[in-house]
């Protein structure tokens, strides 16, 4: 049976998925960490393996082009330069191609800078706002909690949870959007298990969905695809699919970032348990993916990701 087949006939028992309105999602690499695998893997190997840093791209019929997190850009590079910030860049090395640049991989799909109308920011981790400043007409969802301890937090204490404040826009509070402020509501029914989420943009496409633990704030975005798929962008909730397919725990030196390990279990326990329940029923109508992940970056349909970011996994495989 082809992938279509199998959506539509998923598609067509599931209560709830005509008001799921499908929207079209793109998933691109914007800069990427050279680590030995297993100092973000559990009984990775040492050798050195390229992270990247996804972002989403959302395209919407009426609110235009979206974005979950921007990854990296040049102020990620401007706001290390210093110490202590340099500590970060230190510890997490960052490549940043012309290819990879958000800009670059925007324009290809004829879409320019400031025409990205809205960022949906998945926690304020330096690594996915750093494009931030480059998007001048976005507004910027967030979760109340994430601006809070930016708000208040000491440069030292931020740093050393991996926030760089510099990165923020210097009219970030004109284009700020609080995640709850959107409405409560029922996530559609295949992700009960992550319990209500917030309805984002008024039509049901788009839902922020709490996964504390890994930072303070933390939201993945649940949105149905052009395939009928139903996406769920966890950002860093977990940093593997493994975590979630086996329930494994994290590699220790992802370990030291968790903002709330008890949370952080939760997390990965509820986003198992969708994982096991669609799998028992054959349901293969969902994915999840890890904003780091290279495996699942690596099998994402050709139609989600660019010619280049093909190119440079064909080259690393
Ligand atoms: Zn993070």
């Amino acid at each position: 049976m082809n992938e279509s087949v199998v959506a539509d006939r998923i598609g067509a028992s599931h209560v709830g998925a005509s008001s799921f309105p499908r929207v079209r999602l793109d998933v691109l690499r914007v800069g990427h960490c050279r680590h030995p695998e297993c100092m973000a893997i559990r009984g990775g190997a040492w050798r050195v393996v390229d992270f990247p840093n996804l972002v989403g791209l959302i395209r919407h019929p009426a609110a235009g082009a979206l974005l979950f997190d921007t990854g990296y850009a040049e102020h990620f590079v401007r706001a290390t330069d210093r110490f202590p910030e340099r500590l970060y860049r230190w510890t997490t090395p960052v490549v940043l191609p012309t290819e990879e640049c958000l800009q670059a991989q925007l324009a290809r799909r004829g879409i320019a800078m400031h025409e990205v109308r809205t960022v949906f920011a998945s926690h304020l981790h330096g690594d996915h706002i750093a494009g931030l400043r480059d998007l001048p007409n976005a507004e910027v969802w967030c979760g109340d909690d994430a601006l809070r301890l930016l708000r208040d937090g000491s440069r030292i204490g931020l740093l050393r949870r991996a926030y760089l404040p510099t990165l923020l826009p210097d009219d970030f509070e004109r284009r700020y959007r609080r995640i709850e402020d959107a409405p409560s509501r029922a996530l559609p029914a295949r992700w009960s298990a992550l319990g209500a989420g917030r309805e984002l943009i008024g039509d049901g496409s788009l839902w922020a969905v709490p996964l504390p633990g890994h930072a303070r704030g933390h939201y993945g975005l649940l949105l149905r695809h052009d395939d009928d798929r139903e996406w769920l962008l966890v950002g860093d909730a977990v940093w593997r699919q493994s975590e979630i397919r086996e329930h494994r725990a994290p590699a220790w030196p992802t370990r030291w970032l968790i903002d709330d390990a008890a949370a952080h279990r939760d997390t990965r326990a509820r986003l198992h348990r969708v994982f096991a329940d669609a799998q028992r029923a054959g349901d293969d109508g969902i994915a999840l993916l890890p904003s780091h992940c290279p495996h699942s970056y690596d099998a994402l349909p050709a139609s989600m990701r660019e010619a280049v970011g093909a190119a440079h996994s064909a080259r690393a495989a």
